[in-house]
């Protein structure tokens, strides 16, 4: 008896459950999405409300503007979309760690994350606690709701993922893969506007071609993300001779 293996399988609880899968239902994402490489479950959180006016929120505990996501209400949304299961449990929040590459890889290779949408100017810390939501920011800036975040969270994922890209070399070389941003691209035509495309590229010599683009790389990182050139790792980079006098 064969079994077909489960499909990464992200579940969304939003409370705008029409934003999905929105920009993940074409191209690469959606190709995959709709031949089962991935699989996504949206869960409308306000479907766990008890009133009969279907409330989510409420004010703010101390007093300040805006409304709060309740406790009581996540709760219940989060575990009815989520029993029992072993997952990364995350909420998008502008306070959150923020999203890296290699964690977009780490994700990727797990079963596929639980993430819950915030809205109004935020949710119940209790919820957070209670249910092991690690926060996940997607840069210093507020938007106005999770789903973009989650969006975007996905979608770094989605391709990454055994079959969805083409040529599983290109996530190799992107930008981040190695510590650095990528190295400029290039195409015809040979001169657009009398910039000619750098002679080198065009040499067909592949070993001045990768010294070329990881220079550019560096040379780009440096300029531009002192940080992240700081802390890249040194590629096969020859440990020092072992000196005899050393104990
Ligand atoms: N009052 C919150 C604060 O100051 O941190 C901002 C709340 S924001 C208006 C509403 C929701 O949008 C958040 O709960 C979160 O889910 C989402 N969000 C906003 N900015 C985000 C970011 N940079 N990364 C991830 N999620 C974000």
């Amino acid at each position: 008896m064969s079994f077909e293996p489960t499909p990464w399988r992200a579940t969304v609880l939003t409370l705008f459950p029409e934003m999905f899968p929105g920009p993940l239902g074409v191209s690469l994402a959606g190709r995959a999405l709709a031949s089962g490489l991935w699989a996504l479950e949206v869960c409308d959180i306000r479907d766990s409300a008890t009133d009969k006016h279907r409330s989510v929120d409420d004010t703010p505990a101390g007093g300040g503007p805006g409304m709060v996501l309740r406790a009581d209400v996540l709760a219940a949304a989060i575990d009815a979309a989520d029993a029992g299961e072993t997952r990364p449990r995350l909420v998008m929040s502008p306070r959150g760690r923020p999203l890296t590459q290699a964690k977009v890889a780490e994700l990727a290779a797990g079963p596929g994350p639980l993430i819950v949408c915030g809205r109004f100017e935020g949710i119940d810390q209790r919820v957070i606690d209670a249910r092991g939501l690690e926060e996940v920011s997607i840069g210093d800036y507020v938007l106005s709701g999770g789903e973009i975040a989650a969006l975007a969270l996905l979608d770094a994922c989605v391709r990454l993922l055994p079959g969805v890209m083409g040529k599983q070399g290109s996530a190799l070389e992107e930008s981040f893969s190695d510590g650095l941003l990528e190295y400029p691209q290039y195409t015809r035509p040979q001169l657009f506007e009398d910039r000619p495309i750098p002679e080198i590229l065009t040499s067909g010599d592949h070993a001045k071609v990768a010294a070329w683009r990881r220079a550019e790389a560096e040379k780009l990182t440096r300029a531009r993300r002192p940080d992240l050139f700081a802390t890249r790792p040194q590629p096969n980079r020859q440990k020092p001779p072992k000196s005899t006098t050393d104990g």
